[in-house]
């Protein structure tokens, strides 16, 4: 028997969590099919904006898990190394994304979206479920999208980021979150993130029309940083596996909703053109969609940042 829900999210991230949330709230039941079965692990740095929280409508310190507080990072610029002060966060995404998800406190079934069909009173996924407003929050190669969104302009390659991560425990001796922009001539930036009971995250990132033109990959450069950070002494003799990932930074004009089709968070691209920051940015337009359902009025992006690095500043009073 097709099973009937008014709404049905696609992917439970921090984009479909926080839609879900948001619509619970307001006494709806959507229903989550998520693929992965929770805890999961994504690729992913882990830095959290105090924005976050205030999305979140909660404070940083009811957050259950390990949490990392950093009043500075530590950047080289092009080679030039200063501290710029700071106000952030740093989160293990396997805890977050669960805490996420269960404090959305909804329905969440394992299965991974396959075929959509639109219908005169909705959707159909799978032969298996139907529903009247479909939110697409798959993450870069989300379905929905794929489906329903096709006259948007496809993806273009100066907005694909490749990137290259890999969490670790750690005896961490550095305790300072760095971040090297351009170095050796990445296209990108490389992070080392120290984060609570001894993980560190390390990871690189690139355009790959930058890449392309370097002609160099992403692992040249990621060999590059292991070797960095042995010569710096910051993590060494660790026999690394990282996982490759890639999703799309802001695009300038795109529709983020077709009929009763809405896409969040990395579905419709959404990430900083700056530093790729996609949480915060995933976690608002999952409100917003909701907020569009519930009031039943027009759902827009425009007004989630563009750019992640004016908040990163904090001047010293
Ligand atoms: C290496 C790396 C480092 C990053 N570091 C940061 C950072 O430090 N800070 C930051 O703010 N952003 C960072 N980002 C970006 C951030 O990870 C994403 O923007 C964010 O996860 C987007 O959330 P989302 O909910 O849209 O998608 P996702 O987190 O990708 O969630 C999508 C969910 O949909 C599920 N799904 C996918 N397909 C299907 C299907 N067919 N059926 C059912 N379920 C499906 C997936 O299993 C997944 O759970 C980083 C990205 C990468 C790759």
């Amino acid at each position: 028997m097709m099973i009937e829900r008014e709404v049905i999210i696609e992917g439970g991230g921090p984009a479909g969590a926080a839609c879900a949330w948001r619509l619970k709230q307001y006494q709806f039941s959507p229903l989550i099919l998520e693929k992965s079965n929770f805890p999961r692990a994504k690729p992913c740095a882990g830095w959290l904006t105090p924005k976050v929280f205030e999305l979140l409508e909660t404070d940083p310190t009811n957050y259950p898990f390990g949490l990392t507080h950093f009043n500075s990072f530590k950047i080289s610029l092009l080679g030039i190394k200063f501290r710029l002060s700071t106000h952030q966060y740093a989160i293990r995404r396997i805890e977050f994304d669960s805490w996420l998800i269960d404090r959305a406190d909804v329905e969440v079934r394992q299965h991974q979206v396959r075929k959509i069909e639109k219908t005169s009173s909705g959707y159909t996924i799978d032969g298996l479920f139907h529903t009247k407003f479909l939110i697409g929050a798959g993450g870069t190669r989300c379905p929905v999208r794929q489906n329903f969104f096709k006259r948007i302009p496809s993806h273009q390659s100066d907005r694909l980021i490749i990137a290259k991560e890999e969490e670790f425990r750690y005896p961490i001796k550095d305790k300072d979150c760095h971040l090297w922009f351009f170095e050796n001539g990445l296209p990108g930036y490389a992070w080392y993130v120290p984060k609570m009971d001894g993980y560190v995250n390390v990871g690189i990132g690139a355009s790959a029309s930058g890449l392309k033109k370097k002609e160099k990959t992403l692992n040249a450069y990621w060999n590059q940083l292991v070797e960095d950070l042995a010569t710096a002494k910051i993590v060494n003799d660790h026999p690394y596996q990282p996982l490759g990932y890639s999703y799309y930074l802001r695009e300038a004009s795109q529709p983020p909703q077709i009929d009763n089709a809405f896409l969040i968070g990395d579905a419709l691209g959404l990430a900083t053109r700056d530093m790729g920051e996609g949480i915060a940015p995933a976690i608002e337009s999952g409100l917003l969609a909701a907020d569009a359902i519930i009031h039943n009025k027009k759902y827009s992006t425009c007004s989630i940042p563009r750019f992640s690095f004016p908040s990163l500043i904090r001047l010293r009073s």
